[in-house]
């Protein structure tokens, strides 16, 4: 490590920090429950060979790290944060058909908060003297289409999750991570020359993605839009489930609650908007809060 680079502890206490002392962190709506408990933080380099292969994985157009920075010699990392939900949120999601009023609060401004996040991070790294910049919040980041892929994007969060070593894929399409599938992610890349942890993980895939649900399956049996089969997550479905939630629930929640607008990126387009999910295939199952099978490669 360099003389005067944070090291990754003290940059993951520096996260930790700005996600539970954020005004945003709490639902006034709800009492003031916490969002987000604290973060995982993985690190990986950012010319490690996962980058050129997300390209195959994600999309043609998936940026690599060095490009987001602009340099073409010296240190690049890659930081990827995993912000589990707390747990009153994750109970309230657990059964019926559609997605509870907390989560959905919850996951709206939570998620205007992870883009924030990567704003704050990236500002205190540029004030200890390195460049940082979160790549969702980039000029080039794009969502789209891709023939090869269906619905992608050029910066996959759950994808540079998993290059950073912070979990595997489960049979819901989820990152199931140390702290379950409940979470919402983010990242930054930098020049600060970040010891780096080395990815545990020889297979992207985790247990129950490899032999088709056959030991669990309990995702496949919840999805209502029956988006989840055993060769895994059809992203059509579950993101016309999705729709079908914005359309029943969006007017009836932006009245009634406090929901932050964030920017949404769409086919090039930028506009300020809310985001509402679903994720009844991750709560409620095994991979919810933790990796249910931690130790198999
Ligand atoms: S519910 Fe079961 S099969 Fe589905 S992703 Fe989680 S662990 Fe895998
Ligand atoms: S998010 Fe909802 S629609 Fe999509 S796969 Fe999960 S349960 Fe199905």
């Amino acid at each position: 490590m360099e003389r005067g680079c944070p090291t990754a502890g003290r940059l993951a206490g520096e996260l930790r920090r700005l996600v539970l002392g954020a005004a945003e962190n709490s639902l006034p709506d709800f009492a003031g429950r916490p969002i987000f408990d604290g973060p995982l933080v993985g690190i990986v380099d950012g010319d490690d060979r996962v980058f050129r292969a997300l390209r195959e994985a994600v999309s043609p157009r998936h940026f690599l790290p060095r490009e987001v920075l602009g340099r073409p010699d010296g240190p690049v990392r890659v930081l990827s944060w995993a912000l589990p939900f707390s747990r009153d949120i994750i109970v309230s999601n657990r059964s019926g058909d559609w997605p509870s009023e907390l989560y959905s609060v919850a996951r709206n401004n939570g998620g205007a908060l992870n883009l924030e996040l990567g704003r704050r991070l990236s500002d205190w790294l540029r004030r200890e003297g390195f460049a940082a910049i979160s790549p969702v919040l980039s000029d080039g980041y794009d969502a789209f289409r891709c023939p090869e892929r269906g619905l992608s994007s050029n910066w996959s969060e759950r994808h540079v999750a998993y290059a950073a070593g912070l979990g595997r894929f489960g049979l819901n399409g989820c990152l199931i991570t140390p702290r379950g599938a409940m979470v919402r992610l983010g990242s930054l890349v930098t020049d600060a020359p970040l010891d780096v942890r080395p990815r545990r993980e020889a297979d992207h895939r985790a247990p129950c993605l490899r032999d088709g649900g056959a030991g669990c399956g309990l995702c496949l049996r919840k999805c209502p839009a029956g988006a989840i089969s055993s060769s895994g997550l059809d992203k059509e479905k579950c993101y016309l489930r999705r729709q079908a939630i914005r359309e029943r629930s969006l007017g009836d929640y932006s009245g009634k609650f406090r929901m932050l607008a964030a920017p949404i990126v769409k086919g090039g387009r930028k506009a300020d908007g809310f985001s509402l999910g679903c994720a009844l295939c991750s709560s409620g199952v095994p991979c919810e809060s933790a990796d249910p099978a931690p130790g198999a490669v």
